[in-house]
């Protein structure tokens, strides 16, 4: 019995260990960690506190502040990993996104109308982004499907996302708008746009 009750007594401690030893891991390295760091640092930052005249908090309260937030971490990341993972994966997806949008060319980027080229056939076609009159407007599009560079005719203020014509290329083909341009003549995505004319 008695030793049935010590064998229990090690099992707790064990878990107990494992779940400490875990908590102080995660709020050592990774995403918890990093999100410890970056909130120790914004506190630490003198910047945070110049707007408001108020003076930055002592070493002693920002070690405090640290140590609460890793003591925080290590007895409850069962609970707190997830809003961390969360956030983390928010924060990979908009990093990813800024890369994607940042390379090629993309109709919100463009302004008013003139060409794109192609760097790898040499093809030179003139295109529409964004031209607007006084009751309606020309929205660039591209057909995903056969590459045909169009503008569709919009409506007045408040009604320009909305298109006269159809999305449907005449090759079964969506137009859209929100996508990297391609070149029509070889599908290459390394194009060159200048612009000849805006309203
Ligand atoms: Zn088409
Ligand atoms: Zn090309």
């Amino acid at each position: 019995m008695d030793e049935f009750v010590f064998e229990s007594i090690d099992l707790i401690q064990i878990a107990i260990a494992s779940y400490l030893a875990i908590g102080v891991l995660l709020a050592t390295v990774g995403p918890a960690g990093k999100a410890i760091s970056d909130e120790v640092r914004r506190v630490s930052n003198p910047l945070t506190y110049a707007f408001n005249n108020q003076t930055p908090p002592s070493a002693t309260k920002i070690f405090l502040l640290r140590f609460l937030l890793m003591l925080g971490m290590t007895l409850l990341w069962s609970i707190l990993i997830w809003g961390v993972l969360k956030e983390h994966r928010l924060q990979l997806e908009i990093e990813k996104n800024r890369i994607e949008k940042s390379s090629g060319l993309w109709f919100q980027h463009m302004g008013g109308c003139g060409s794109i080229h192609c760097r790898d056939c040499q093809h030179t076609e003139k295109v529409t982004s964004f031209i607007h009159g006084i009751d309606s407007s020309y929205s660039g599009f591209q057909c995903q499907g056969c590459g045909l560079l169009t503008s569709l005719t919009g409506g007045g203020p408040g009604r320009a996302n909305q298109y006269k014509e159809s999305l449907e290329c005449s090759c079964g083909g969506h137009y859209e708008r929100e996508k990297r341009l391609f070149c029509p003549n070889c599908k290459s995505e390394n194009l060159a746009y200048s612009m000849e004319f805006i309203t």
